[in-house]
């Protein structure tokens, strides 16, 4: 007897655009699909019910997650957009390896667009495959599942399976698909597909879907198009500061690569820093370093103009009036990144009462950290460790530096102005240790991840670290090892975006 079909509550609204915003593309069904993990948890949060949680985990669903099975009230896509790479514009990019099930409502009203990346050819291939490595799939998941624990707006991963086939790259790889969940999948890029060719109308009507679907706040604005822009402006100011602050390098900032809706998308070769460097860069592709660590509010800034550009034609005729209110909201970026950057700043070390100098005091730590190689993650939460006076956490938190005794002064700095805080040390404490967290995804821990499922298709590396990832400001029994930085053979120099 086969089994009850899944009922995926779907409310499909984008292929009910014009058809020019996509192509009709079912997934392509892959050789022996199995399941490295289901997403129970998030599952559980979009209202599915324990019944259907099982099937779900269980072979049925790995049908799904693997293209295999389209479940009714799919209407599979892939979506036109193009892009700026690397500042060179491609006016015709699109879902190349991924597939759009459709949209469904969880029970708490919120609508998730449903991709299968790495579901095979579409329209907007050309000379790829279509398909996803099993590696990449495994970043994204750990990625995006922590982005979300730390409180950063990103998508979601619902599922990875394995598909039984290999997949070319520099050499043969085992390839999988990751079924992953965005408030909207539509990109700066996406605008700019429309806005390139002329057609001013499906720019609009690109504008006013996203207006009901992710800002309906704005609706009824009387400049409904300008609001818009200030909105994902300041979406992406908040976003880019909160990486920012976790040393997160997203790698490939590209405008297609740019959330409308505010969401760290497209977990490419994005990586966490360990030592904290301004100029940091992973992604063997940035040669130039555009996509480097300090450089990522600015470049948010430059994908915003190239929105901003799509949009002027729809807010009036007067062309000159419109240029200088677009341009009033781009160059309002700069002061809110870094209104963001600063409370997000005074929240790790652990200042509730703004004072004049937050600021400096917070540049100059990253600059001590930056001259002293001192590890990202554990300078912050070593400084929520340390008690008000010197003890074992102060030693600790001083051997981070090369040269102790300098950063000794920027401590005193620091105890001198908690004196100005009014909140009792205590809580202080449980405050900062809430937002620094102790494990992220380190990228050698990531890499061992992608070692043991590639070469031995051991997921129980993958599955340790995504569980320790859950709770990462919580101290956990036996997991020292994913606190510390890597050893010098550890380090992972680059990082590949393994299309
Ligand atoms: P990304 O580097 O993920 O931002 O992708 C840039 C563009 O290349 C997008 O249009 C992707 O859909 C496309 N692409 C990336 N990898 C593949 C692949 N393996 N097969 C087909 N298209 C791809
Ligand atoms: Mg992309």
């Amino acid at each position: 007897m086969s089994p009850m079909p899944i009922l995926i509550p779907f409310d499909n609204s984008y292929v009910k655009l014009p058809d020019y915003f996509y192509q009709r593309q079912p997934p392509q069904a892959v050789k022996q699909p199995e399941l490295i993990q289901f997403n129970t948890e998030l599952a559980a949060t979009l209202g599915f019910n324990p019944e259907q949680l099982a099937q779900l985990g269980s072979q049925t669903g790995v049908e799904i997650f693997a293209g295999n099975q389209v479940p009714a009230g799919a209407e599979p896509i892939a979506m036109a957009y193009s892009g700026h790479q690397f500042g060179h514009f491609s006016p015709s990019l699109g879902d190349g390896r991924a597939v759009q099930l459709g949209e469904m409502l969880s029970t708490t009203g919120e609508r998730f667009d449903i991709q299968l990346k790495g579901a095979g050819r579409t329209p907007w291939s050309r000379g790829g495959d279509g398909r996803a490595a099993l590696g990449p799939v495994l970043r994204e998941y750990i990625l995006c599942e922590f982005m979300h624990r730390i409180g950063i707006p990103t998508t979601r991963a619902l599922a990875a399976v394995t598909t039984g086939e290999s997949v070319l790259r520099e050499r043969p790889l085992p390839g999988a698909v990751l079924t992953r969940l965005a408030t909207s999948y539509v990109r700066v890029g996406t605008f700019q597909f429309f806005a390139a060719r002329g057609q001013q109308q499906a720019v609009q009507e690109l504008a006013d879907y996203t207006l009901r679907r992710n800002y309906p706040e704005l609706s009824t604005h009387e400049q409904p198009y300008l609001a818009l822009l200030a909105a994902v402006s300041a979406r992406q100011a908040k976003l880019v500061a909160q990486w920012m602050q976790i040393g997160f390098i997203h790698g490939v900032m590209n405008t297609d690569n740019m959330s409308i809706a505010g969401e760290t998308i497209d977990y490419g070769p994005c990586a966490f820093m360990d030592g904290f460097r301004a100029d940091r860069v992973y992604s063997s592709i940035d040669r130039q370093g555009r996509y480097a660590y300090q450089n990522q509010p600015s470049i948010a800034q430059w994908n915003l103009c190239r929105f901003a550009e799509t949009l002027l034609p729809l807010l009036g005729d007067d062309e000159d009036a419109s240029v200088a209110q677009v341009q009033a909201v781009i160059n309002a970026f700069p002061e809110q990144y870094a209104a963001a950057w600063l409370e997000g700043m005074r929240a790790k070390l652990g200042l509730a009462h703004p004072q004049d100098d937050d600021r400096v005091l917070a540049q100059d730590l990253l600059e001590l950290m930056a001259q002293q190689e001192a590890d990202f993650t554990l300078t912050f939460r070593g400084l929520a460790e340390l008690s008000i006076s010197a003890d074992a956490a102060e030693q600790r938190w001083l051997s981070l530096f090369n040269e102790p005794a300098t950063a000794q002064l920027w401590l005193v700095r620091w105890r001198q102005r908690l004196q100005l805080e009014t909140t009792d040390a205590a809580a202080r404490q449980a405050a900062m240790l809430a937002v620094n967290p102790l494990y992220i995804p380190r990228n050698h821990q990531v890499e061992a991840c992608i070692r043991a499922a590639e070469d031995a298709g051991d997921f129980s590396v993958f599955a340790q670290l995504l569980a320790t990832l859950k709770a990462p400001f919580t101290v956990q029994r036996d997991k020292e090892h994913y606190a510390q930085p890597p050893s010098a053979e550890q380090i992972v120099h680059q990082t590949f975006c393994g299309t």
